[in-house]
This record gives C-alpha cells, sequence and structure tokens, in this order.
C-alpha cells in the first residue's frame, strides 16, 4: 500500500530523496561513513554546504546582498532571533497576527522590547475566516521592522500580498517557502524551521539582508547571532549536519523538478482539487474566505463531529496518515506540502467521498 503522510511538520519528504539518503546512509559517496559522522570542517562537508547554499539561492533567486544562514532553533529560536538582533532599544517592531504562530512570536518578542501588535483577524458576515488587507494595517512609522506569518500552519489561513512599508518585512515562511516564487527583495528577513518543506528537523534558514545584521558589539548569545553566523559561513558552532545534507537533496530535487515555479503549479492544483471537493459536499466543510485559504495546510471539519475518531482510524489503515487536526482547531488536517503529489490528494479525497458514502 501506498502511503502518504499529511503531517504538518516535521513532514513527508520527497520519495526520490528518501531513496537517495536511505543508499547514502551509512557509507556516503564511498567514504566509508555517513555523512553525518563527518566533520563540518572536511572538505567533503563544506562542499555539501556550499552547493546546497548554492541551490537555494538559484531556487529563490536569492539577492548577493542577502545572507542565507543555516541555524539551529526552529522556527521558536527565530522569534528570539528576530527582534534580539534587529530590535534596537528605543525602537518599536509590528508584529502582526494572524493566528497561532504568529501570536507566538510575539509572547517570544515581547520579553525583549516594545511591539505594536496588529491582530488581522475577522470574521466575515457569511461566518468565514477572513483577513484584514495590508492597505488597512495600522504600521508604526520608523518600525525596526514588520513582523508576520504569511502562511499560519495550525489556522490554515494565508495572505501573499505585503504592505507598502519603509520598515524590512520580517517573515516566518516555515510552511510556505518554496511552495511557489517569492520576491525575496521585499522582505529583510525571512526564516523558515526546515521541517516541512526543506528538510529534517533541527536546521532552520535565515535569509538575512546585509545591512540588518547587527553591531559586533551586541550581546545576542552567540547561536542567534545572524552575523556571527554569517561571519562563520553557519559554522560557528557545529551546525545540523545531516539535516543540512538533507536539505540540500532536497534543493536538488526541487531544481530537477523545475524549481518553485512548478511547484506553485503543483500545489494550486493540489490545493483546488481538496477544497473543491470539500466545498461541494455538505459532509465536510473549510470556513476560511476563499481568497486567504492556505495552499499548504487545509483544515477541514465533518458535519458529525463524532465521527473524527473513525476518520482518523480508517484513513490511517488506508495508508493516509496524520490528517488529525490541531488541538487548538479540531477536526482534520491535511497538510499538503511539496512532496504530497497529486496522487496522494486523489488518494485523499477518493477516501473522503467513500467515508462519505458509507457514513452520511
Ligand atoms: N512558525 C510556523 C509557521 C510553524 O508552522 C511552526 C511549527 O510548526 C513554527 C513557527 C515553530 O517551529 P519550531 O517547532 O521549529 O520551533
Amino acid at each position: 500500500m501506498t502511503t502518504f503522510n499529511f503531517c504538518a511538520g516535521p513532514a513527508m519528504l520527497p520519495v526520490d530523496v528518501m531513496a537517495q539518503a536511505q543508499h547514502e546512509f551509512i557509507n556516503w559517496q564511498q567514504h566509508g561513513c555517513s555523512i553525518m559522522e563527518m566533520s563540518h570542517r572536511s572538505k567533503s562537508f563544506i562542499r555539501v554546504a556550499a552547493e546546497a547554499e548554492q541551490d537555494l539561492r538559484d531556487l529563490l533567486n536569492i539577492p548577493t546582498n542577502y545572507k542565507v544562514l543555516f541555524m539551529h532553533g526552529g522556527g521558536r529560536g527565530q522569534f528570539s532571533a528576530v527582534p534580539l538582533n534587529l530590535l534596537k532599544a528605543g525602537q518599536t517592531a509590528d508584529y502582526i497576527v494572524s493566528g497561532a504562530w504568529s501570536t507566538s512570536a510575539v509572547e517570544e518578542a515581547a520579553k525583549y522590547g516594545q511591539l505594536n501588535v496588529q491582530n488581522i483577524r475577522q470574521t466575515d458576515a457569511n461566518g468565514s475566516r477572513s483577513l484584514i488587507a495590508p492597505k488597512d494595517w495600522q504600521l508604526t512609522p520608523n518600525a525596526a521592522y514588520v513582523h508576520c506569518c504569511p502562511n499560519e500552519t495550525v489556522d490554515g489561513i494565508e495572505f501573499t500580498a505585503l504592505p507598502d512599508s519603509q520598515s524590512p518585512i520580517v517573515a516566518d515562511l516555515s510552511s510556505t517557502i518554496l511552495s511557489r516564487p517569492i520576491d525575496v527583495c521585499r522582505y529583510g528577513v525571512i526564516y523558515a524551521g526546515a521541517q516541512k518543506n526543506i528538510g529534517p528537523s533541527g536546521l532552520t534558514l535565515a535569509i538575512v539582508r546585509e545591512d540588518l545584521l547587527p553591531t559586533k558589539e551586541s550581546i545576542i548569545p552567540s547561536v542567534l547571532d545572524y552575523r556571527l553566523a554569517a561571519e562563520n559561513d553557519s559554522m560557528f558552532n557545529t551546525p545540523p549536519s545531516f539535516a543540512w545534507y538533507l536539505a540540500g537533496l532536497v534543493f536538488k530535487w526541487l531544481k530537477q523538478q523545475g524549481g518553485v515555479t512548478e511547484m506553485a503549479t503543483r500545489n494550486q492544483i493540489k490545493a483546488s482539487f481538496l477544497y473543491d471537493y470539500i466545498d461541494k459536499s455538505d459532509f465536510y466543510s473549510n470556513d476560511v474566505d476563499t481568497a486567504y485559504r492556505s495552499w499548504m495546510n487545509v483544515p477541514f471539519f465533518l458535519a458529525d463531529e463524532r465521527l473524527n475518531d473513525m476518520f482518523v482510524d480508517q484513513s490511517e489503515a488506508h495508508g493516509l496518515l496524520a490528517l488529525k487536526g490541531h488541538r487548538m482547531v479540531g477536526g482534520m488536517r491535511a497538510s499538503i506540502y511539496n512532496a504530497i503529489p497529486l496522487e496522494g490528494v486523489q488518494t485523499l479525497v477518493s477516501f473522503m467521498q467513500e467515508f462519505e458514502r458509507v457514513n452520511g
């Protein structure tokens, strides 16, 4: 039976990548050991690391005045790293709240400085969950930065339009990076935990515009310091080397598939296929305004919640893994990142149809 893993993270990785990693697992390129057993200072690992960076730069068209940092600490590590690196005494940072993760980012950043928090969540007249458009955000003149989370993994809500702000935009792209092209120049900092569209957990990407690197005199903990990471090619301390290697395989896979433009086409088709079915059915529902529905994380609800456990058990028995919704939202959630093929979504919809036929 083919299985499809709809987990929100750590998430399914491309089958071809996993096969290559398995093949090389204990004897990487005939070195007689695994790459995870090799020094990060070895020529071989430095080559792997540099290639991964270059491939990512190619994929996202990252300008040369941006540093690409391979860090530790996950998305939550960046919730602290961002204010520590960018928010100076006496400054204010704007925080846009569109869901659970941007709320957590606020809670962390509030420890370090002055924030202007904007809740952009709203409910439409028809009861759908929606967002206030960027032109109506009340931003602080000369804010140190504007932090936002364009795709909220838990809530299944996303926005693509960015504000016209003079302040640098800092975006948590943990669950949407590499799902489509982005204009990196619009951002001051982009960060992402790897465990969705990039690779295994333990690795965190930060793409930082050079002029935003902190000064040498800062008292930022060294492992979160963007300048130290940049000056040491992300090897100030031992990097998550296996995760970095695997991310490199994913980047090569993405290039072979046609890059992020091709991913955008595929992701849009996958998401539409699932949402279209949900919208046509009276048995399932999704309550996000169609303009803000996430391409990556699709929460949905059964009309009869008493069937939830049966749905989860039976879907798992059919090889459709991890569909149980996040505890804060309930219902179900299908995370359909780059590695889930259209076939996975088609199989899910077939299962949902059959479940509806039997239980509806
Ligand atoms: N930001 C977003 C958008 C996420 O989806 C997550 C985790 O799922 C995080 C931040 C937190 O990431 P981590 O668990 O790597 O700290």
